[in-house]
């Protein structure tokens, strides 16, 4: 069985992800290989983030292995949150209050486009390839919803009417820029 680090320590990730690819991949996520550190992500692009998540992993244990990152890109704030979508409200930050930053900013703003992006970098031996899922739609006037995570309750998909917090994790996950990005990550290792 071939293995595959997922350079993550999110359980719902890994589990996704797990039940795809098991068992024809064994994939290891990073507490079992003891990799306690926080990966620095000083990039300013989704790629260039997951590619220096899974090129510290590839290095430091000469393992095939992927990463992923997610922004939300708002097109009247020029893109914004987007690369910087966990720490949008700085030292502070939190889902509320990158919520309260992103509604603040936008205002009245008719314009309310936007989408969510995941790309996931893949290394396997001496080479590297991304992955890209991406879902459209609108940013609310105000936060409707519990469920989900982060900036799930002011996030209309296209075609819908309810927010990401409205909907279940199911339905979620059937649409989601992860799903679509893991979706596409999966077609690509099962024709190997
Ligand atoms: P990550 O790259 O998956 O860690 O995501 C970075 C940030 O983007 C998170 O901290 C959240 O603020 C936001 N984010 C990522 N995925 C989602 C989602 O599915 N719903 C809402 N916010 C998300």
């Amino acid at each position: 069985m071939k293995k595959l680090v997922f350079a993550t320590n999110n359980k719902h990730k890994l589990d996704e992800v797990r039940a795809i690819l098991e068992p024809k991949f064994s994939i290891v996520s990073l507490a079992e290989l003891n990799c306690t550190e926080d990966i620095p992500e000083t990039a300013n692009t989704l790629d260039g983030n997951a590619l220096i998540k899974a090129q510290y992993i590839h290095d430091k244990f000469g393992l095939d292995c992927f990463a992923d990152d997610t922004g939300l890109e708002i097109d009247a704030l020029n893109g914004e949150p987007g690369v910087y979508s966990a720490r949008y409200a700085g030292e502070d930050h939190n889902a509320h209050n990158n919520m309260c930053k992103v509604l603040a900013k936008l205002g009245e703003n008719k314009n309310r486009s936007a989408r969510f992006r995941t790309v996931i970098a893949l290394i396997q031996g001496d080479q590297t390839t991304y992955f890209e899922g991406r879902i459209n739609g609108n940013i609310t006037v105000q936060p409707r919803g519990a469920s989900g995570f982060g900036y799930d309750p002011i996030f209309v998909p296209e075609n819908y009417v309810s927010t990401f917090a409205q909907l279940s994790a199911e339905e979620k996950n059937q649409i989601s820029h992860r799903a679509l990005a893991v979706k596409q990550l999966v077609d690509y290792l099962q024709q190997k």
